[in-house]
């Protein structure tokens, strides 16, 4: 299995006024040909840092992704650090030139001197052509690397130069390297992900009852957290489709023994959409109200466009009791169910209390919140959709 690495170039990105959407862009499409990628970074528009940060990714990986740097201008020095990398000098490509020169005079301008460097290309490298921008793209397959004027063998290994604009580089990736790396790294195996959405409990109390599965190799298990949902993502590594599933539901199988109910739903799925499938099932229709929640729990509501949800009523300040504000919704939007749902902080104490209203019973809930109050609210709307999906599968 290949091993790769990327290198996002732009002075901007370090700046923080450009957010690197091409590293997970990249990632995304290497997790997709089971190449695994071992390390990402991000350089500034520096000939010197990029070779260096080059050279030592090529000590590690089989092959090296670079993106950006590959503009016009001085500041772009992509081509330039790569080549004195592999020790190779810059070779002119009239082809590309007259390409470049085709492509802006069909914006009615002419080329400059400065645009001439961008049908410099790493002697040796295989060029890609830009259909849908000026930079062309190369891949270099490294003969040597050089550093301190030694040199270093690096056969089998490949370096690919990926234009910045994300579109671009989105464009050469998937019609170019991709096949290329197919075929070069006699790609077969698959990765494939499957994620399963849990609702209503912590991280530690999960990672308490399946942690020996997050020690598994092939399929991998590995949580992330969202404020009272947490993703369990299984990775399965295989030659086939059919294989990587069968691998998957093995330990797919092992977690809902484990987990239930607390299992929300899977990939796609949203913790708002099951909650109001599970709504529907009973035949319930709901109506909500929230205080101090900015908007937070109707939204994510109405964003389901589901039919089960009749609609709610906010205060952004607490004007009624929670009770009232519910049960007024409920007789406002003719629903036979309701959730409410407070949050008020006062003195570092942040509390969150829910009320919920079923044709058969009404609770409340009081909770505290020990996060950053950022994602309280987050949090608070996580807990009473989750309390009520709950209730909605007990019910009956
Ligand atoms: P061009 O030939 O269009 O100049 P380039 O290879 O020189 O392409 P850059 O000049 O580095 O690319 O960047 C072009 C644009 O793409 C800029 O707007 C930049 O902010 C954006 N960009 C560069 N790198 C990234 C990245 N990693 N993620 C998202 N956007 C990026
Ligand atoms: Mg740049």
């Amino acid at each position: 299995m290949p091993t790769a690495e990327i290198i996002a170039i732009g002075t901007e990105l370090l700046l923080g006024e450009t957010a690197d959407t091409n590293t997970r862009t990249l990632a995304r499409v290497l997790r997709s040909l089971g190449i695994d990628l071992y390390r990402a970074q991000t350089i500034g528009d520096n000939a010197e840092r990029i070779s260096d940060t080059v050279h030592q990714a090529l000590e590690r990986a089989d092959i090296v992704i670079t993106t950006g740097g590959l503009g016009p201008t001085v500041d772009d020095p992509t081509r330039q650090a790569i080549a004195e990398c592999v020790g190779v000098p810059l070779e002119f490509h009239p082809e590309l030139w007259e390409q470049i020169t085709a492509r802006i005079s069909r914006y009615g301008r002419s080329p400059t001197e400065n645009q001439k460097r961008q049908a410099y290309i790493p002697k040796n490298a295989i060029v890609i052509e830009n259909p849908v921008g000026t930079a062309p793209a190369f891949i270099v397959r490294v003969p040597f690397t050089k550093q301190s004027g030694k040199e270093t063998e690096r056969g089998g290994k490949i370096i690919v130069s990926l234009p910045g604009v994300p579109r671009e580089m989105e464009t050469l990736m998937s019609s170019a390297i991709v096949p290329y790396l197919q075929k070069a790294f006699d790609l077969h195996s698959v990765l494939k992900i499957r994620t399963l959405h849990v609702s209503g409990l912590g991280e530690g109390i999960i990672d308490d009852k399946i942690g020996d599965l997050e020690t598994l190799v092939n399929p991998t298990v590995g949580l992330t957290a969202h404020s009272g949902v947490v993703d369990v993502r299984i990775a399965a590594k295989a030659d086939t489709e059919s294989e990587a599933g069968r691998m998957i539901s093995i330990v797919e199988t092992d977690l809902r023994s484990r987990l239930g109910d607390d299992i929300c739903g899977t990939d796609d799925d949203t913790l708002e959409r099951v909650t109001l499938e599970a709504v529907a099932r009973r035949g319930w229709t709901l109506a909500c109200f929230e205080i101090n929640l900015q908007g937070a729990l109707l939204k994510r509501f109405a964003q389901t466009g589901h039919a089960a949800y009749r609609g709610g009523r906010i205060s952004e300040v607490q004007t009624e009791t929670l009770a009232d504000g519910t049960k007024s919704a409920l007789e406002e939007f003719q629903a036979s169910s309701g959730v409410g749902v407070s949050y008020s902080q006062e003195d570092e104490k942040q509390d969150i209390r829910i009320l919920l209203v079923t044709p058969q019973r009404e609770a409340e809930h009081a909770l505290t919140y020990g996060g950053h109050p950022g994602n309280a609210r987050r949090w608070a709307v996580n807990m009473a959709l989750d309390i009520l999906r709950r209730s909605a599968l007990e019910a009956g």
